[in-house]
């Protein structure tokens, strides 16, 4: 049962005269009890996609085209702000991407929750201090520590605390933008786990947004892949690592490090940069650095190819589905690029 179906959604910013086509024709749906993993380089829309749900865009950014639909049919791209209101928070929450950094550092830890309690839910103040100890403990702090101010937190601490903030309205659906990036890798893998604990014990929905394709593999059920604006690939976590279809997918898939890469004499990383949003390329958007890349790509769209159960953005998708992602990029770049 999906609880968010996204059709089409265009969202874009307006600077000066110029357009830049943050998301440019995005779909994809997020089942109940569901982790999905939105990854993308820098730059590649995962925020604006975020924020374009929580419909919480900075002012020079619109949506422009598309749906965003709720379980019980709302379009939250159609709602007017008074009406989003009613959803969000409390159907829809978002960790924003650098919260823990933040926090007030003059106020204390319990009130900064007890504040968002009583915003948002119109609690009083001494229910909200009640509340706000029961939403630590369920991020696995202390309640005692209510009376701390944020430097008294360790990193992974704080990060829990803003996720309990995330929480406090109980959502059903909860965007969390690159949670775990400014963490050290233990603290890391113990927020993974209290995410894994929260989706299993509260049934809650998640969007995961991060640029690390490898933190993904553990926590999401499936995986949408994006590039300047666009999905390239969504499906499920397993087929994305096991047979990626689209070129740019192989070749993230072929850049995370592993133990038996540790003797190659340099990482593989995929040449070129990603297009500057303001003068894209025409047809698709990754031609420049694919090296698979005809005429066609230069020219038209890709289509949107349902395969594998999944769908890739990508004109050759049939011909490239059952080229592993090693074997793809050695074929056109050589042994050399890949050793
Ligand atoms: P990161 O991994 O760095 O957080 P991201 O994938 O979250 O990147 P977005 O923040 O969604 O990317 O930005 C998408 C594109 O929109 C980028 O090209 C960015 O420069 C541009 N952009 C973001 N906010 C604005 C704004 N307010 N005005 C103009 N352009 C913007
Ligand atoms: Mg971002």
């Amino acid at each position: 049962m999906p609880v968010l179906e996204v059709e089409n959604l265009r969202t874009y910013y307006f600077v000066g005269d110029k357009t830049v086509k943050a998301v440019d024709g995005v779909s994809f749906k997020l089942n109940k009890g569901e982790v999905l993993g939105l990854v993308g380089e820098s730059g590649s829309g995962k925020t604006t996609i975020g924020l374009s749900l929580m419909k919480l865009l900075p002012s020079n950014g619109k949506i422009v085209g598309g749906h965003i639909y709720l379980d019980d049919g709302t379009d939250l791209a159609q709602l007017s702000e008074e009406e989003v209101r009613k959803y969000r928070w409390t159907k829809i929450s978002m960790i924003f991407q650098g919260a823990m950094n933040s926090l007030n550092p003059l106020m204390k830890i319990g009130d900064q929750i007890a504040e968002v309690l009583i915003f948002r839910m119109g609690y009083t103040r001494e229910e909200a201090t009640e509340r706000a100890k029961e939403l630590l403990s369920m991020v696995g702090i202390d309640p005692i520590r209510v009376n701390d101010y944020p430097h008294q937190f360790s990193g992974g601490m704080k990060q829990r605390a803003v996720i309990a903030m995330a929480l406090a309205s109980n959502p059903e659906i909860v965007i969390a933008d690159e949670p775990t990036t400014a963490l050290d890798v233990t603290v890391q893998a113990q927020i993974l786990e209290m995410i894994k604990y929260l989706k299993n014990r509260y049934g809650l929905s998640m969007i995961y947004i991060t640029h690390d394709l490898s933190v993904v593999a553990e926590i999401a059920d499936k995986i949408a892949i994006m590039y300047a604006g666009k999905i390239m690939e969504f499906n499920d976590t397993r087929s994305i690592f096991k047979h990626p279809v689209n070129p740019y997918t192989k070749g993230l898939i072929e850049s995370i490090p592993t133990i038996t890469k540790a003797k190659a004499k340099r990482l593989f990383s995929i040449p070129g940069d990603p297009p500057n949003l303001l003068n894209p390329p025409k047809g698709c958007p990754f031609w420049p650095r694919c090296p698979y890349a005809k005429d066609i790509c230069k020219e038209k769209e890709p289509p949107i190819v349902n395969i594998n159960g999944g769908y890739s953005y990508c004109h050759f998708s049939e011909e490239l589905k059952d080229v592993p992602a090693r074997e793809f990029w050695i074929k056109y770049l050589g042994e050399e690029a890949l050793l």
